[in-house]
Parts: C-alpha cells; sequence; structure tokens
C-alpha cells in the first residue's frame, strides 16, 4: 500500500500535464482516519470555473484506489483562495521548460500604468508583465483572454510571433 499522500501528490494537473497538482498548490491537504482507513483529500481550485476540477477529483480517486485507499473523498475548499504564489520553485521550473509563463508572485511590481490609460497608480494587471518563455522578450500580447483552457489565456510574443498558454494570475 503506498502512502495516500504520496499517491495524491503525484496527480497530474489535467490541464497543464507537466505539473503535479502538488507543485501547483491546489493539494491542500491528505488525511487518513486511522480507524476507517478512508482518506480526506482537501483541494483548492485554482479557478472557480475551472472545469478541469472534475477531471482532477475523478483522477485523485483513481489514484487512491491504485494504491490501496478505495474508501476516499475528495473535499474542496475556496478559503483561502487559491494563488499562484502557491505554486513550488520545481513547479514554475516546469512550466517555463514546458513553454508556459509562470504567473509573477502577487505583488511583484508590474511597469507603470501607460500615460493616459485612467489607471490609478499601483493598480496593475499582473498580466502587464508577461515575459515570452520562449525567447524572453516582454514585447508580449495578450490574444484571447481564454486559451486552451478556461483557466489559461492565449499570448503571442511580438518578438518571435509564437503564441502560448499563460496560467492566469489569480
Ligand atoms: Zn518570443
Amino acid at each position: 500500500m503506498t502512502d495516500p499522500r504520496t499517491a495524491v501528490a503525484a496527480v497530474v494537473d489535467p490541464e497543464i500535464r507537466v505539473i503535479t497538482i502538488d507543485e501547483l498548490g491546489i493539494l491542500r491537504a491528505v488525511d487518513e482516519d486511522p480507524t476507517t482507513g478512508r482518506v480526506l483529500v482537501t483541494i483548492t481550485p485554482t479557478y472557480t470555473g475551472c472545469p478541469a476540477m472534475d477531471v482532477i477529483r475523478a483522477d485523485i480517486r483513481r489514484a487512491l484506489a491504485v494504491a490501496g485507499h478505495p474508501d476516499a473523498e475528495v473535499r474542496t475548499v475556496f478559503s483561502p483562495a487559491w494563488s499562484t504564489d502557491w505554486i513550488s520553485e520545481g513547479g514554475r521550473a516546469k512550466l517555463a521548460a514546458a513553454g508556459i509563463a509562470p504567473p509573477a508572485p502577487a505583488g511583484t511590481a508590474g511597469p507603470s500604468p501607460a500615460p493616459g490609460s485612467g489607471r490609478p497608480p499601483g493598480v496593475v494587471p499582473l498580466t502587464l508583465a508577461v515575459r515570452c518563455p520562449r525567447c524572453g522578450s516582454p514585447e508580449t500580447e495578450q490574444v484571447s483572454r481564454f486559451g486552451s483552457t478556461a483557466c489559461k489565456a492565449l499570448w503571442r510574443c511580438r518578438s518571435c510571433s509564437e503564441p502560448f498558454d499563460h496560467l492566469k494570475a489569480l
């Protein structure tokens, strides 16, 4: 029998695939009832409308069943809300290697708003700091709010013309 925490931590995010739910920071807790052997998994979705969460729940139950823990419950908690800060260092490196721009940690100062944008100083969307994961150029533009999935946005690099997915910073 595999330790339930180990089994669940190895579940890969169904959308990003190169990163586990543990590295993505959505796995909050894995508790095993010592009497009944029942496993309670607590996860926090990256995005409330994210359809991948159903897949993740099913994958967690499957991983636990394979590991010898067929009796499992997956609980979803929304508070505290997931933030891109919860992505581990290793997870960020994997995202970059896969061509997905890792979101800047929340609170990172972005570039100043363009003059006349009407945006109050200090309120800077994190998306302004997106760099191309291929060539590193900051000359990027958002093509679509919704990329290959509801949780990612599609961007394009003006320097190398490559499109890339960007995780929405929350
Ligand atoms: Zn580029």
